[in-house]
């Protein structure tokens, strides 16, 4: 009687050389910086977990900043005193 643990969990396939594997990986790693495809290196590789068919692309995309700089014209309302749209930030409210 074969058990599931004789699986893989994770497969990759590499959007270089279209190389695909089983990784060795039992659980996701925290830190994927120094995952790459095992026949040509690249760092282009899409991630499959097979219990939860979750898929991952590699290299992430960067995730931008939150950080946004209420507009210091209008306080962040969008909108001049006289209730126009405000010049400097063109009705946003940020920067
Ligand atoms: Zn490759
Ligand atoms: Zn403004």
């Amino acid at each position: 009687m074969t058990g599931p643990d004789t699986l893989p969990w994770f497969w990759y396939r590499c959007r270089a050389c279209h190389h695909s594997r089983a990784s060795t990986w039992t659980t996701f790693p925290a830190d994927l910086s120094g995952a790459a495809c095992g026949s040509c290196r690249s760092t282009r590789i899409t991630f499959y977990e097979l219990a939860t068919r979750a898929v991952i692309r590699l290299p992430r995309p960067l995730v931008p900043p939150t950080n946004r700089w209420t507009c210091c014209d209008c306080g962040g309302t969008g909108l001049t005193s006289s209730g126009d749209t405000c010049a400097l930030c063109l009705g946003a409210g940020f920067l």
